[in-house]
């Protein structure tokens, strides 16, 4: 990367300048419905035994095991959601539905495809289970255990383990406030019909996107075009707002590429431009007082990817999670071959069926729509122009 104006930092020592950025965590109960994607700050402990009582797991007739031979007495309808009133006799049992609660004296159900009616009113079993078709009380969860614990990432389960144990505003760790803007003078928005020379604009919805996956709320503040003047109104105002700005476009060494100085202007830190990895050689993260700045470079596949590596772990960090991406090493499916080995790279991958990884289609980072099939990003480490099939690869799931 000789001539290159911008100086140069390794990947590992990116990721290092970012890991060393702390914000203190707080915390604030927000409603369940909000919940997705958050990280709990406290323990939760279920109030109640699950299941709350015995309950049957079949539509069928409650009865003692000891009769299973007998022709047996109905005595009683139990829906779910109904105490039952009858104490279950010798040769007695209760119709029963799934959910039930299983009555006094009962100590199995026989589901109903096992049963055949002797008379009106009677039946007998005709094929016995090993089963006993009942969910014991307390089976799954006893009144008092912790159910979820301090740093889980709340999931679409979790939430119905909060449901379950009847808590409706949980205490998780507080957001930080983040603005995505794109910048570039050929940008239109997606309902525009892009003139000669302009472009959609894709990144900005892309970024917004990929911090609401991880359960941010990002304000969007448009786009704003390859001037110094429209860059320093928007940004003066902007930096203070936010704790986090990403910015898109405009990040790189061209005439109109104004971003690093006019954030140098606005007393904006630079703690680094420029990243020895492809796609996103421009990437740059600065800092000023306690509000931080990511510039993404323009192409959409550099933006998606740098977001991915670098802003996705960062973000995840500061929601409260403690569990670090996972980079798992994984055969390549196919040998792999590229023109150059002068950086390390980053390329889309889809996981195949036999436990390998292949590339996708790739024609460089502007193709985005690569990335539509992909699940994962492979690894190609700095110096390689061939890798084997069969050979290990470090792969990012998406
Ligand atoms: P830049 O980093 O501003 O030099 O842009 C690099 C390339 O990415 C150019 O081809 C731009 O047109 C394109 N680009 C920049 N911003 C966006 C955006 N928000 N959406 C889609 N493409 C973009
Ligand atoms: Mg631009």
């Amino acid at each position: 990367m000789e001539n290159y104006p911008i100086a140069m930092i390794s990947f590992e020592e990116a990721c290092a300048l970012i890991d060393g950025v702390t914000f203190p965590l707080n915390t604030e109960r927000i409603d369940l419905i909000h919940a997705l994607k958050r990280v709990l700050a406290e323990d939760i402990h279920s109030d109640t035994n699950i299941p709350p009582f015995e309950k049957s797991a079949m539509d069928g007739f409650a009865c003692r095991k000891a009769d299973l031979q007998n022709t047996l007495e109905i005595i009683e309808e139990i829906p779910a959601g109904k105490v039952p009133v009858k104490t279950i006799g010798i040769n007695q049992c209760a119709r029963i539905m799934t959910g039930g609660m299983v009555p006094e004296g009962a100590d199995f159900v026989i589901q109903l495809e096992h049963i055949e009616e002797v008379k009106p009113g009677n039946i007998r079993c005709i094929k016995e289970s090993s089963n006993s078709n009942i969910c014991y009380t307390g089976e799954d969860i006893k009144k008092g255990e912790m159910v979820l614990q301090e740093g889980e990432l709340i999931n679409p389960q979790h939430v119905a383990i909060l449901a379950m144990a009847g808590i409706t505003k949980p205490l998780v760790y507080s957001l930080l406030s983040v603005a995505v803007i794109s910048t570039g003078n050929e940008l239109v928005e997606p309902d525009e019909i892009p003139q000669k020379s302009k472009i959609r604009n894709s990144n900005g919805w892309q970024i917004l996107a990929q911090a609401a996956m991880l359960g941010y709320h990002p304000a969007y503040l448009g786009i704003v075009a390859d001037s110094e003047e429209a860059l320093t109104a928007l940004l003066f105002n902007v930096i203070g707002e936010y704790d986090i700005i990403l910015i898109s476009g405009g990040m790189s060494v061209g005439d109109y590429d104004f971003v690093p100085k006019v954030l140098q202007q606005l007393g904006v830190e630079i703690i680094y431009h420029g990243l020895d990895a492809k796609p996103g050689r421009h990437m740059l993260f600065g800092r000023k007082e306690n509000k931080l700045i990511f510039g993404l470079p323009g192409n959409p596949v550099s933006s998606f990817v740098q977001f991915e590596l670098l802003i996705k772990p960062f973000l995840s960090r500061l929601k409260g999670m403690r569990k670090k991406t996972e980079i798992r090493q994984i055969p390549l499916e196919l040998d792999y071959q590229r023109n150059k080995a002068n950086s390390l790279s980053f390329i889309p991958g889809i996981y195949t069926g036999e436990g390998n990884v292949t590339p996708v289609e790739y024609h460089g980072s502007a193709h985005i729509h690569a990335y539509s099939q992909a699940n994962c990003i492979i690894e190609i480490p700095n110096g390689i122009t061939v890798l084997r099939k069969g050979e290990l690869v470090n792969v990012r799931s998406l």
